[in-house]
């Protein structure tokens, strides 16, 4: 029986970046295991857009800290074949007169005192870096210049072979079916492919994290929710110089951002279908939700209204009652660590959380508090809702 140090279970963006952050912290005994393949669960479905604005403080550390690593991507890694597809196009977000005017304001004063770059924008200036939208009606609008978007599948890959190349383990294809204990304490997990042996297992198993419910008793509250994206193309051209854009005044609160040429990435950020259980296989689109979500776009970007569907896909959110995931070690089961339950925006984290969650897996102080994250706060009632209520911009 083959003996680890550490075990991730998962090799999505998390997990991957867990593994090479443990392996950079001196811990290279350790070994992933991956029921599909490094990347194709939920992280293959991402819309990839990396901001740090956010209403809950402790997520804006999160993001910024990430950044850091995004914009050096194969710096940070020491390989320089690695790539994180980055586009730093900048983010714009924008409110009318209303119920997210004020949450607008304070996350935008929050970031800046936080140290973060950020810019207030007329509605001249907004359009001037993004020409093929409206701004007439916005009472607010924050320019993020040091943001954009990204690969979240080259990024996933991009910390596994950093991990491999330190030493670590990756199996694909493994599925672990049990958790196995000792006293109560982590010993190792039950595979498709055999037993391993830990005192340290971190899951990071997104939408899958139900399965620690089943093997440990310990609620795992995290519901899949499914989502759906557009490329919508038309006559004129969203390039990868003009930002992503959070329109806050639509229903949907959609999100924009080029998917090259004269095609445009949206898609809403407001809740989903719940599915019955965890899958990401994909659903089905209804005319419905395209007509809903091209009536918003077609209002805000007027020379898409008569934009053609490209291409469209759907994703999986794993999302928890407030809409923020769940960090660090499970009390009750000394060794086990967790990050699931990142409720659609777990890419632009993905660099820091692996970070803090391999250092809480090694009993170091975690750089960022995590505290706030700890599974507790749904039983004592500390929810991290942010301000502009349930969704992913959170
Ligand atoms: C449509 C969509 C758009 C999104 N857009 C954005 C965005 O613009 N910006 C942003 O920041 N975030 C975005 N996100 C969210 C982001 O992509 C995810 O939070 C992130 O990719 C989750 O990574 P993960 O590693 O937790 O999950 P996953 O990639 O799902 O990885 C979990 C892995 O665990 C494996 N696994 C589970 N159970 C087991 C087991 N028992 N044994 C072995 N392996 C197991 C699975 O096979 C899977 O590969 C989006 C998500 C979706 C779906």
């Amino acid at each position: 029986m083959q003996s680890y140090d550490a075990i991730v279970i998962g090799a999505g963006v998390i997990g991957s970046s867990v593994a090479c952050h443990l392996a950079r912290q001196g811990c290279t005994n350790v070994l992933v295991l991956e029921r599909m393949q490094i990347g194709t669960g939920t992280t293959s479905q991402s819309s990839g857009i990396l901001r740090t604005h956010y209403s809950v403080i402790e997520n804006v550390r999160l993001a910024q800290a990430s950044w850091q690593v995004f914009n050096d991507f194969a710096a940070y890694l020491g390989d320089e074949e690695a790539s994180a597809g980055m586009v730093k196009c900048g983010y714009l977000i924008a409110a009318p007169d209303g119920p997210r005017l004020s949450p607008l304001r304070a996350s935008l004063e929050a970031q800046q005192a936080q140290g973060i770059e950020v810019r207030l924008l007329d509605a001249k200036e907004a359009q001037s870096l993004l020409p093929i939208a409206r701004f007439d009606d916005a009472a607010l609008i924050g320019y993020e210049p040091e943001a954009g978007f990204a690969d979240a599948y080259l990024v996933a890959t991009g910390f596994a072979r950093a991990a491999r190349r330190l030493g670590v383990r990756i199996l694909e294809g493994v599925g672990v079916e049990r958790l196995l204990l000792d006293g109560g304490k982590v010993a190792g997990v039950e595979t498709s492919r055999g037993t391993f042996l830990a005192g340290t297992v971190i899951s990071t198993q997104n939408i899958w994290a139900t399965e620690i419910e089943r093997w440990t008793g310990i609620a795992s509250p995290v519901v899949p929710e499914r989502h759906a994206v557009l490329a919508l193309e038309a006559a004129s051209p969203y390039t990868f110089q003009m930002p992503v854009y959070k329109d806050l005044g639509s229903p949907g609160m959609l999100y924009c951002r080029s998917y090259g040429g004269r095609q445009m990435l949206v898609s809403e950020g407001t809740v989903g279908e719940t599915l019955s259980s965890p899958d990401n296989e994909q659903g089905d689109i209804s005319m419905n939700y395209m007509v809903e979500v091209g009536a918003q776009v077609a209002e805000r970007f007027p020379t898409y209204a008569d934009a053609g569907i490209a291409s469209s896909w759907t994703g999986v959110y794993d999302v928890t009652p407030d809409w923020n995931p769940v960090l660090g070690c499970l009390p009750e089961v000394p060794g086990l660590v967790v990050g699931y339950g990142f409720s659609g925006h777990g890419f632009k984290l993905a660099p820091a959380v692996g970070r803090v969650l391999a250092q809480a897996a090694l009993g170091i102080e975690t750089e960022i508090d995590i505290a706030p994250y700890s599974l507790e706060r749904f039983r004592n009632g500390a929810l991290l809702t942010g301000k502009y209520g349930l969704g992913a911009v959170s």
